[in-house]
């Protein structure tokens, strides 16, 4: 029976180690590896095997994340402290929150273009793979080493574009410290040309790949747009994918990076998404020239599951609404909508339902002291003035 009990104990242990745990106030700071997670205290097992045990409400905002992200089962019934909301802003975001700052917010967006000499690229020719800082490539079918170096640079200022979007802050983005995995190789449904996939386990993250179809790869001179497209998009499910959102958040997010980098060759642009709007350019709306486009109410929107979401009649609508009041958050209300992503999350494996009733109680950051119907209205004028009839039907 002991000998039982001791194995049982040491699988559920494999994935922790000794770590720093910083505290609140600047209190001296705890060294150990996490023993368990009662409802009130963290127990941990300093070097000497000695438990010390604290409080979860005298751990560093941070440190609650930190367990939050990677040991959600672990605290699954743990009463873990509400992490104050002004805790979390950025201070880009903090600087800007006055109405009359957004502009000054927009002329923040950075271009971003990474040095080529600093991807710390690397070439296996006998197997095809290559490495980056951040990423590590898989193919299928052999790449010239120029086509290779593109597709990498190209990744990397993904990465950085997405990390850098002040509406995405830094507890919303756990997913960037990990090496991305990238398959270029066909994908079997039709239809499909990417997608982001992961898989986690009691102690935290497994593993995490991104697939994306060959048909297309990129040439160093800078051709296939969409290619990158799907890149984009897909590296920015990787970079939330700690986390569940209702479609409409996590396929707004991802779409909004597709489009700024649809502009080849130029690092990525988010400044060209204003522009391709008001050209009528973006790539998912050319359907829809002049004809209206009917949306739910926001809150049937924003909680709509993802069957509901991806229902074969409406879905090409769907992703891009979901395009569409992203760039109207991130340009009107970045501060709000950073918020109200904060406050929608839900960790792995939650129910759908239980994370669509924090989607609806997550609304009121977006609505603020409006109503469905007068933030509605504030979006059909957005888009009447660049061309795009939005009509809200329930
Ligand atoms: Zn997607």
């Amino acid at each position: 029976m002991r000998l039982i009990a001791i194995i049982a104990l040491m699988l559920s242990f494999q994935f922790l180690h000794a770590r720093t745990w910083e505290l609140k106030g600047g209190g001296k700071p705890l060294e150990g590896e996490i023993f368990k997670a009662t409802k009130l205290s963290l127990v941990l097992k300093d070097s000497d095997g000695k438990r010390i045990s604290v409080y979860y409400r005298d751990l560093a905002d941070s440190e609650i994340e930190y367990l939050k992200a990677n040991y959600p089962s672990l605290v699954k019934d743990a009463s873990l402290p509400e992490i104050k909301k002004s805790d979390l802003k950025t201070d880009a975001i903090s600087k800007h929150e006055r109405e009359s700052d957004i502009e000054n917010y927009q002329k923040s967006y950075p271009n971003i273009d990474v040095d080529k000499q600093s991807l710390a690229f690397r070439w296996d020719t006998k197997t095809g793979r290559f490495f980056t800082r951040h990423f590590l490539f898989d193919m299928r079918e052999k790449l010239e080493e120029s086509e290779a170096l593109e597709l990498a640079y190209r990744c990397e200022c993904f990465r950085a574009a997405v990390l850098s979007l002040p509406f995405l802050t830094e507890p919303i983005l756990q997913g960037y410290q990990n090496t991305i995995f990238v398959e270029v190789m066909n994908i079997p449904q039709k239809n499909v040309i990417g997608y982001y996939q992961g898989a986690y386990n009691a102690g935290g993250r497994t593993a995490a790949k991104i697939r994306v179809e060959p048909q297309r790869l990129p040439k160093a001179e800078g051709g296939n747009p969409m290619f990158s497209g799907v890149l984009a998009h897909e590296i920015a499910h990787h970079l939330t994918g700690e986390f569940q959102y209702p479609c409409a958040i996590s396929e707004g997010i991802a779409t909004y990076v597709e489009a700024s980098a649809y502009i080849p060759d130029k690092g990525v642009r988010f400044d060209i998404i204003k522009k391709l709007l008001a050209d009528g350019n973006l790539p998912r709306l050319s359907d829809y020239k002049s004809k209206a486009i009917v949306s739910p109410s926001l809150t049937k929107f924003y909680t709509a599951d993802r069957r509901e979401f991806h229902a074969k009649r409406y879905v090409l609508r769907n992703y891009m609404l979901a395009q569409l009041f992203t760039i109207y958050f991130a340009e009107n209300s970045p501060v709000a909508f950073s918020r109200f992503i904060y406050t929608a999350r839900c960790p792995l494996g939650e129910k759908e339902k239980v994370c669509s009733a924090k989607t609806k109680s997550a609304m009121r950051e977006i609505f603020g002291t409006e109503s469905e119907d007068a933030l509605q209205k504030k979006i059909c004028a957005y888009f009447k003035e660049r061309g795009v009839d939005i009509i809200f039907k329930d």
